[in-house]
């Protein structure tokens, strides 16, 4: 069966090659791609197996990938950007037969909850409490459509008044766990708070079917990275992908103002490329930043108006790694609860603010030996502007302060934490929907629509161009695709007529 299926797939792939060959022989096109990210590589890999050989990719970064970027991390390899695939998606079809991924099933995923003077939650009081959480969640996200003009925060709050009435031992702490929910909507979105959130982010997405959390094992979501460009499971299958991007080439201007000519593309090397058409696949971040100097002319209206009301959020992660664990093998979650006094303690610290938007640690699957932090929104971007040194020493503050009277804590030996705002090359993690996208009725389809439709001088990948699937890899790979496609289909209908 898996025989057949290469089969066909690959005969229909020389077909198309052939067709399309002929095609590009007629009107022959070069490519920029602005970007060696998921998406990039994806219109890459897409453009090559169709008979598309004139490609440049240009990368800012000295790697590809972007935001999948998996690194070692003293024995293992740990992700600072993508971790787990979400759904029987395209990626989960790249790589569940190759057994590269394993559901999250394997592991038991209950929440443990510590506050911080020390004490352990009741774990039957916080099942219970989690058990709403999530039901919350889903209700919610049954029925976002309903609640327009609702923030996700709005929604979770009017739930959880509810509940705590009805759970009155909770009210102490109301405020502590108000922030801790907070935090885990904020991390999830990438937004500052939940009351950022709109609720047709949440709508407007659409979860694949199947397991959320799918990991790559011992290895990285950077796997995927090899998929794209078929250097693995078959290397001598492997597409012209590499040697035809170009790092540390950072684009600074699009030049698309002679129609009759190529396109200029300026690099802040001072080089200068020109293609037919360019497709640009740079973070709704850098474009946020930079829209204004990097298209001459500048992008219509429409375009503009979306790039700056579509919202681009920050996350932050936080791998610590010990000599040896001292959590026990089933632990999974280890959240933390801020009790009143303590918040008011930590609000007036500055420099140590940023613990607010610390979710807690988890464990991390394979990686025995590491604990991996969460921090969310604006508390991110306050931890980036910390040196790694202090942010290990305050991460070892609060390990003692909310684990130490549990767990013979010891401390981290290494760390290392991500700083995706603080990079020119992406201004953050991924992209939402908020209030402002809602009041300014902007779309990802808007995002994505070329200029110059008659010539597809430039087009627009990225996964805040996917209308149901952004803020994901597989969002960014079908994007890619998406805009591959539109130039192949371009230039079959520019022959057959
Ligand atoms: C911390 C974190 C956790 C995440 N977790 C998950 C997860 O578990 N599962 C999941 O599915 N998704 C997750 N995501 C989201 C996912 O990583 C992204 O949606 C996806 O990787 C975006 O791919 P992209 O190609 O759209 O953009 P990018 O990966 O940002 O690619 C764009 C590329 O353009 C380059 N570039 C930018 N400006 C220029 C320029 N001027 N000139 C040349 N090159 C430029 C950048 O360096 C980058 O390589 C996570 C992201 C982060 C940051």
């Amino acid at each position: 069966m898996v025989f057949k299926m290469k089969f066909l797939s690959k005969s229909l792939l020389i077909l198309l090659t052939t067709i399309l060959k002929v095609n590009t022989d007629v009107v022959p096109s070069s490519v920029i791609i602005v970007g060696a990210g998921s998406s990039g590589l994806a219109t890459a890999s897409r453009l090559f197996q169709n008979g598309f050989n004139n490609i440049k990719i240009l990368e800012a970064e000295n790697r590809i990938g972007g935001r999948v970027y998996t690194t070692k991390f003293n024995d293992y390899f740990v992700d600072l950007g993508a971790q787990w695939v979400h759904g029987e998606n395209i990626v989960f079809d790249m790589a569940w037969s190759l057994g590269l991924l394993e559901r999250s099933t394997v592991r038991n995923y209950s929440n443990s909850m510590f506050d911080s003077s020390g004490k352990q939650v009741d774990q039957t009081v916080i099942n219970d409490f989690y058990d709403f959480y999530y039901k919350t969640e889903k209700k919610l996200s049954h029925c976002a459509t309903k609640y327009t003009n609702v923030t996700v925060g709005k929604f979770f709050t009017d739930e959880f008044n509810k509940y705590f009435d009805i759970h009155p031992n909770f009210k102490e702490n109301e405020k502590g766990l108000f922030q801790l929910l907070d935090m885990m909507q904020s991390v999830w979105q990438s937004s500052d708070s939940w009351l950022d959130i709109s609720s047709t982010s949440i709508s407007e997405y659409h979860s694949s079917t199947g397991d959320f959390l799918m990991n790559w094992k011992e290895n990285g979501y950077g796997t995927v990275l090899e998929l794209l460009t078929k250097q693995y499971p078959n290397p001598k299958e492997e597409l012209p992908i590499i040697n035809n991007t170009i790092l540390n080439t950072e684009v600074t201007l699009i030049d698309y103002s002679k129609s009759d000519e190529k396109i200029m593309v300026q690099t802040s090397n001072g080089e200068i490329f020109s293609a037919d058409h360019v497709i640009v696949t740079c973070s709704l971040g850098v474009l946020k930043d930079r829209h204004h100097s990097m298209f001459k002319p500048s992008l219509p209206k429409r375009k503009q108006k979306t790039i700056e009301a579509l919202e681009f959020g920050n996350v932050g992660k936080i791998f610590l790694s010990f000599e040896e664990y001292w959590w026990t093998k089933e632990t999974v979650f280890l959240d933390f609860l801020w009790k009143d006094e303590d918040f008011e303690m930590i609000v007036n610290e500055p420099e140590k603010n940023w613990l607010l938007g610390l979710i807690g640690f988890e464990t991390v699957e394979h990686k025995p030996k590491l604990l991996e932090g969460w921090v969310s929104g604006k508390y991110s971007r306050e931890m980036e502007k910390l040196t790694e040194e202090q942010v290990k020493n305050h991460c070892i503050e609060v390990i003692e302060r909310f684990l130490g009277k549990t767990y013979n804590v010891t401390k981290p030996t290494e760390i290392i934490r991500t700083t995706w705002n603080s990079n020119n090359h992406f201004k953050g993690t991924y992209s939402f929907r908020n209030m402002k996208s809602d009041a300014k009725s902007v779309w990802a389809e808007t995002l994505a629509e070329p200029i110059d439709k008659t010539k597809l001088m430039i087009l627009f990948a990225g996964e805040a161009t996917n209308k149901h699937h952004f803020g994901t890899v597989h969002g960014a790979i079908e994007s890619g695709y998406r805009e591959a496609d539109r130039l192949i289909k371009f230039y079959s209908e520019l022959t057959t007529n």
